[in-house]
């Protein structure tokens, strides 16, 4: 009764608004209704390891493979991503990322903790956020995947690592070949506190997938430093045809 009553007076102050356009909403962190629909979602028919949204209409059951997965080249347990990298998501990327939106963390987090809803995260012992190199955290004041990781952590009532492993700095890799980001990011990471890795089921958090090469070069350093497994999650994901 107290709390609703004060939740009424902050609401009254600062009321709900989307964070994309300040149109009015029902509750903080929510995007109105023309910004969500803006955003191509992956809430149907997806890859059973990897996430990839397959073509409405495909007539298949649940636990489908892409080609990419059936032929084992996915390493991680699985991956999630909560929507397309596309023109509308890249209005919420490009800001959050590079021009300090960082209002837009609630709603990306809770759009990701969403994209969960078909895995089991009961196994979960740390979430991850895919570490960005001092140079550019210098640069950035801020790890955009650290915004994101810290409220998946909370909903999975487990702990957040920001630590474990320390990231080289290397030029960017904006649009190169999948071979060239995988030659690019190979290497970049050490894991220096392996016996918090030790025995642990790891969630890596990053804002978006590309070609996968990030999530799969981190997943090579924490198995060898002794995970029990790997998974990831994502806002949003390239989405190619395969
Ligand atoms: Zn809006
Ligand atoms: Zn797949």
């Amino acid at each position: 009764m107290c709390q609703n009553f004060f939740q009424k007076i902050l609401d009254f102050l600062y009321p709900p608004l989307c964070p994309l356009c300040d149109a009015c909403v029902s509750s903080h962190g929510e995007l109105c209704a023309d910004c969500w629909t803006a955003i191509n979602w992956i809430d149907g028919l997806h890859c059973a390891k990897c996430g990839y949204p397959f073509v409405a209409g495909f007539d298949s059951d649940k636990d489908i493979l892409c080609p990419v997965c059936a032929s084992g080249k996915n390493e991680l347990d699985w991956i999630r991503s909560a929507c397309v990298y596309d023109d509308a998501s890249k209005q919420v990327m490009l800001p959050f990322k590079h021009c300090g939106k960082i209002k837009y963390a609630r709603f990306m987090a809770n759009a990701m903790i969403w994209a969960l809803r078909d895995v089991d995260v009961s196994n979960i012992d740390i979430v991850m956020p895919v570490p960005l190199a001092w140079r550019r955290l210098f640069h950035r004041s801020y790890n955009q995947a650290s915004l994101l990781a810290q409220p998946i952590a909370r909903a999975l009532g487990v702990k957040i690592d920001y630590d474990s492993v320390r990231r080289k700095y290397r030029a960017d890799m904006g649009h190169k070949t999948a071979a060239q980001r995988a030659r690019n990011i190979k290497g970049v990471f050490t894991v220096i506190k392996p016996d918090k890795i030790r025995g642990k089921h790891i969630l890596l958090v990053d804002d978006v997938m590309t070609s996968g090469a990030t999530f799969s070069e981190l997943y090579k350093v924490l198995m060898r430093a002794g995970a029990a497994s790997v998974s990831g999650v994502s806002f949003c994901r390239v989405v190619r045809s395969i």
